[in-house]
């Protein structure tokens, strides 16, 4: 948890907010006018908020504490990508991603300070897991990248659950993140405009599966078995390649939705024409499989290369002979770091968290 010892304002569900207005005295409609502000007019302090009582007002602040995000850095990409590395409260740091896409400005968020699921290829891994986001620094993401979008009245369109940290081992926090960023009264996000991205958390894929909704799940898979993927992903170990497909497929039998497979190709590593071959295998028989292929981005403290812009196609011509639908992800904001956790990690050798 976070030093601070109040519950952050984003922290709060519209229900959440119902029975605390309840609890204080006050009446019912308050809360709809403060998730409103939060959300809809999109204020930074309780004294915006001109149509609550004073009273009201005090009360909040003494029970609330807005999140300060601040900026230590910001990096604009030729392509329009901009990363900002965020300060919180108690001076960790996290990176936010806004990525404009011909359809609209997507967003990824951080759930996590660092992570502890020691992906070999990733650099938010590096210092391991510090402590979870709460729902609100999280939303916080968002609601300041769209600040930041209203200067110019455009809108956030898109989220993706793809910064810092593994969301499945935040799963509540994440949940309740996605409740209020899919509410009407709220910023109100199509839930297919949502994908959350896992490493592979098996027990919460049934979970999430079970929760009923239209937000799309993504899953780093980086390899066909269990052998290499377990090289690359220690926590291909605890929730072994098979027990994983076996969550996936319960998963689209549930929700009637397909899954992105993500494989990031490293260099000789998993990107020959046989771990292609036999990806398919794997892959060809589930139901609307998805494959995205991202060229691995370098990390320095890792030493995977990337592989040829021919082998790429090489091995996703392998993916489609089989009938795997396979598409080789746009990259942004390469010439920033924009790679997860890479700005973080060059913040932290500057001594910082
Ligand atoms: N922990 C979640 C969320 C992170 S999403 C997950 O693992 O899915 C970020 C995606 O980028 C994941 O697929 C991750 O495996 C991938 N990634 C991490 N480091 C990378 C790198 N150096 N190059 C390319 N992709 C990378």
């Amino acid at each position: 948890m976070p030093t601070n010892l109040k519950p952050y304002v984003y922290d709060y569900t519209l229900e959440d907010w119902q029975a605390w207005v309840k609890e204080n005295g006050e009446s019912g409609f308050r809360a709809g006018q403060i998730f409103d502000w939060l959300y809809v007019k999109r204020v930074s302090s309780f004294d915006a908020m001109t149509n609550l009582p004073k009273s009201l007002r005090d009360k909040l602040r003494d029970q609330f504490d807005f999140v300060t995000l601040n900026e230590v850095a910001h990096y604009r990409s030729k392509d329009g990508t901009v990363k900002f590395l965020f300060e919180l409260t108690d001076k960790n740091a996290i990176e936010t991603v806004i990525m404009k896409h011909s359809y609209g400005n997507s967003i990824c968020v951080t759930t996590q300070v660092g992570c502890r699921i020691g992906c070999t290829f990733c650099a938010s891994t590096l210092g391991g897991l510090k402590r979870n986001l709460t729902s609100g620094e999280i939303i916080a993401q968002v609601v300041k990248a769209q600040q930041l979008l209203d200067e110019t009245e455009e809108r956030v369109s898109s989220i993706v659950i793809m910064g810092i940290g593994e969301p499945f081992e935040n799963y509540d926090a994440v949940m309740k993140f996605l409740k209020v960023m899919i509410h009407p009264k709220g910023l109100n996000i199509g839930q297919r405009h949502i994908t959350v991205s896992t490493s592979g958390i098996v027990p919460n894929i049934y979970r999430f599966a079970d929760e009923d909704t239209q937000i799309n799940l993504a899953i780093s898979i980086h390899a066909p078995n269990d052998e290499l993927r377990s090289k690359l992903m220690p926590v291909n170990r605890r929730y072994p390649f098979a027990d994983l497909l076996e969550a996936c497929r319960y998963y689209v039998a549930k929700t009637g939705r397909r899954i992105t497979f993500e494989y990031a190709l490293m260099g000789n590593v998993n990107d020959r024409p046989e771990h292609a071959e036999e990806l398919a295998r794997v892959l060809k028989t589930f139901p609307m499989a998805h494959v995205n292929l991202i060229p691995v981005n370098f990390v320095s403290e890792r030493d995977y290369v990337r592989t040829p812009r021919n082998d790429i196609f090489a091995f996703q011509r392998i993916l489609e002979k089989n009938k795997v639908n396979a598409t080789i992800r746009r990259e942004q904001g390469s010439d920033i770091a924009a790679a997860c956790g890479q700005l973080r990690a060059k913040h932290m050798e500057s001594g910082a968290r």
